[in-house]
């Protein structure tokens, strides 16, 4: 059964100021990406690591071994991948797990690198079978075995690659083959941001745009962005908008509450979907234990995008529990969204 609640998810997903996936409205996110590892702010276990293994491998001119990162989209793993080959001083090629469509697609990249070239896979765990085959022993002996025709005549050749970085990114660790997993010599997983790392980075960000921001008016954008830098830049920039109309363009805490508000954020970073689906395991499962595919099923939104871009936030945040029988929506949940918890209303008696 589907609930209609007034809009539809395409609506949501054109209009979603929140969603942590890149859209249209982020096309100049290039200029505000950071280039070196001392501009990445934030993820200081995975850069201190990252640190050491980049200047190993530098002093013993070698590449870098290979890297998978993980965790929500928006977090900055494309960002890191280009900080990687700048501090390498090596080329990066740039691909992703669905563009690669045949052993040959990737086995032209991989033979067009240079030595101690990057090669970049994004969401590497939509990479079909056969490609990842290829992959194997690419990433272990920097070969390839390819086929040369075909029936009782094909013939298999044996190629040398040049000694290559792969860099792969993922926002579900779990979904990759364990024999690839395997192949990782460095696994690094990106948390959610904290506002003070945020505030940090919308400030950044205001700077290079050219925004004048105060401090009170960064962190409440900061507080508002779930964690994830690419949704605090993004409403910088809408922010921004108000600001020029409404406030002779300076970015205070008034304009940044008062341009979230109007787009329907609230005061923690949820939107409309984060609320239709507390509210759906509230008012239809009672709180829940509810499947995913259910729930997802119920407010009419696909399963991996609640999944990826809306569970983290709201587990990191207390408003959801994981349960082997799904999921849960908790006390603060109810509060958030003003409905009274049945809880507290049975110990009361
Ligand atoms: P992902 O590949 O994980 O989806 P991106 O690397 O594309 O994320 O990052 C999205 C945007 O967020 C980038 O344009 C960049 O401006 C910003 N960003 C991400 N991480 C950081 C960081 N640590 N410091 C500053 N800006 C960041």
């Amino acid at each position: 059964m589907a609930i209609d609640f007034g809009h539809s998810p395409e609506d949501y997903a054109a209009e979603s100021l929140v969603t942590p996936i890149s859209t249209r409205a982020d096309d100049n996110e290039y200029s505000l990406r950071p280039q070196r590892l001392t501009e990445y702010i934030g993820q200081q276990k995975a850069k201190g690591n990252l640190d050491v293994f980049i200047q190993a491998a530098k002093m013993r001119n070698e590449p870098l071994d290979h890297v998978l990162l993980y965790g929500p989209p928006g977090l900055g793993k494309t960002t890191l991948a280009g900080i990687i080959a700048n501090e390498m001083g090596v080329n990066i090629r740039v691909t992703s797990g669905p563009a690669i469509e045949k052993p040959g697609d990737l086995a032209a990249l991989l033979t067009n690198l240079s030595e101690n070239d990057i090669l970049f896979v994004d969401e590497i765990h939509r990479m079909n079978r056969a490609v990842e085959e290829i992959l194997y022993p690419a990433m272990e002996d920097y070969v390839i075995d390819i086929i040369i025709g075909k029936g009782p005549s094909a013939n298999s050749i044996r190629l040398d690659l040049p000694r290559f970085t792969l860099i792969g990114a993922t926002t579900r660790a779990g979904s990759l083959s364990a024999p690839l997993r395997d192949r990782f010599g460095v696994n690094l997983r990106l948390e959610l941001y904290t506002p003070e790392e945020l505030s940090f980075i919308v400030k950044r960000s205001a700077g290079i745009l050219g925004v004048p921001i105060e401090e009170t008016g960064a962190m409440e954008i900061a507080t508002r962005s779930r964690g994830t830098p690419r949704i605090a830049n993004r409403m910088l920039r809408r922010v921004r908008d108000f600001a020029q109309v409404r406030a002779g363009g300076v970015i205070t805490r008034n304009v940044a509450d008062e341009a979230l508000t109007a787009l329907e954020v609230d005061y923690l970073g949820l939107d409309n979907i984060d609320r239709r689906m507390l509210r759906a395991i509230i008012e239809f499962y009672n709180g829940g234990p509810v499947g995913l595919d259910t729930l997802a099923a119920t407010i009419n939104e696909d399963t991996v995008t609640l999944e990826d871009m809306y569970e983290p936030y709201l587990l990191q945040h207390g408003f959801l529990t994981r349960t082997p029988r799904g999921r849960c929506v908790t006390a603060r949940a109810y509060e958030h969204l003003h409905i009274p918890y049945p809880g507290q209303q049975q110990s009361l008696f």
